[in-house]
């Protein structure tokens, strides 16, 4: 296949009901659609819940639901544009706004969103200025490099920030998180400048890590798969992320055939994050007691690097692993904490099935004036 041909404009989508066509138009007007033919040909457009159109295509319903634009409140923890650093071993670099498809559940759609008519940067505006604060906070020892996708960056560029990184001592794994294997892996295949960068970088004492996002076994096409194949030839390391979709993997038999597909391509699944109740997702958000369900049939179907998997919740407080119900009570694990004292601790709260997120539970439906929506993304 020649070079995916980008593809922005929903009109240009074969809806063939026009009604749904203009619905869809005017949701992309304010969140915007953006795709490429590759990804697009993988859609069946037949069948308008298709999982994979979903991911990309603007629903309708993307209008209704409460949220946030940062549900995860990273600005609390941003100490300089584009730099995160909430955990004490771990930075985040936030290196583009540009992704190679927009997701319709992002949770950072701020990045793409423009506001009073200005798209305000969240993004790194200084990469020597992000180096001394890495270099003189010598208890980070992790960096994850996101966006965005970083990987829509020229080699060149991504070069540089990873040469950056990669000289400074203290810091011992770097992570390349990315959704381009799945929306665009010829974006891997035709730059041999690529597997280069990883092998200099990719070394016997200090992998480079490439943390993928495939939600669905579909988006694990041939050239996807050889994509995967080449990252690791070069040296890194892989791992998986994937949110939990309304519509698209919220049935364990999808995803346990994700788990399954994923860690036999050598990219074994890390995460299964619960959907940020960022505005617009609403629609895509599964409760977390059903999620639960899903998550652990899934799971416990699977063996090996395949079972390994984490479902959790990226909580202002801190990354919450869901670990399960007992006893009418929903359970929580303090996996990272953003307060150091709360590592470790599992904390627990009373059944809500209509909890979307942690306040849901804090302050369950009827509790307050804004009947328990406040936070989480309601049902509808
Ligand atoms: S690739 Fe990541 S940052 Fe980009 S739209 Fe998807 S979820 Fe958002």
């Amino acid at each position: 296949m020649k070079r995916p041909k980008t593809i922005n404009e929903v009109r240009k989508l074969p809806i063939r009901d026009p009604g749904t066509a203009a619905r869809i138009k005017a949701v992309a007007e304010r969140y915007p659609f953006l795709s490429n033919d590759y990804y697009l040909s993988l859609v069946d457009w037949d069948d308008p819940d298709d999982p994979i159109r979903r991911i990309v295509v603007p629903h309708p319903e993307e209008f209704f639901g409460a949220g946030d634009m940062d549900p995860s409140r990273e600005k609390d923890y941003t100490v300089a544009p584009g730099l995160q650093h909430k955990y004490r071993q771990t930075a985040l670099l936030l290196v583009t706004s540009a992704c190679a498809g927009l997701c319709r559940y992002c949770f950072r759609k701020r990045l793409f969103l423009k506001e009073g008519g200005k798209r305000p940067r969240y993004t790194l505006s200084s990469l020597p200025r992000a180096a001394r604060y890495l270099r003189e906070h010598e208890e980070i020892t992790s960096v994850l490099v996101t966006g965005g996708d970083p990987l829509t960056l020229s080699t060149k560029t991504l070069d540089r920030i990873i040469s950056t990184l990669d000289g400074i001592p203290h810091i011992r794994t770097i992570r390349i998180g990315t959704k381009v294997p799945a929306y665009n892996p010829f974006r891997i295949l035709r730059d041999p400048e690529l597997p280069e960068m990883i092998r200099r970088y990719s070394r016997k004492d200090r992998r480079l890590y490439v943390v993928t996002h495939f939600l669905h076994p579909r988006e694990l096409t041939p050239p996807a798969l050889e994509a995967l194949d080449l990252l690791s030839s070069a040296g890194a390391l892989l791992a998986n992320q994937t949110p939990l979709i309304r519509g698209v993997n919220d049935h364990p038999d999808v995803l346990e055939e994700l788990f399954r597909a994923l860690a036999a391509a050598g990219d074994p699944p890390y995460y299964v994050f619960q959907c940020r109740p960022t505005r617009g997702n609403a629609i895509y958000a599964v409760p977390i007691e059903e999620g639960i369900r899903i998550f652990y049939t899934a799971q416990g179907r699977c063996t090996g690097l395949a079972s390994r998997v984490r479902y959790v919740m990226s909580h202002a407080k801190g990354k919450l692993e869901i670990l399960g119900k007992h006893q009418g009570r929903v359970l929580f694990r303090y996996h990272r904490a953003a307060n150091p004292a709360h590592q470790g601790r599992i904390i627990s709260y009373p059944s809500n099935p209509d909890a979307y997120w942690l306040e849901d539970f804090i302050h369950p439906r009827g509790a307050d004036s804004s009947g328990g929506r406040r936070h989480g993304l309601g049902a509808g």
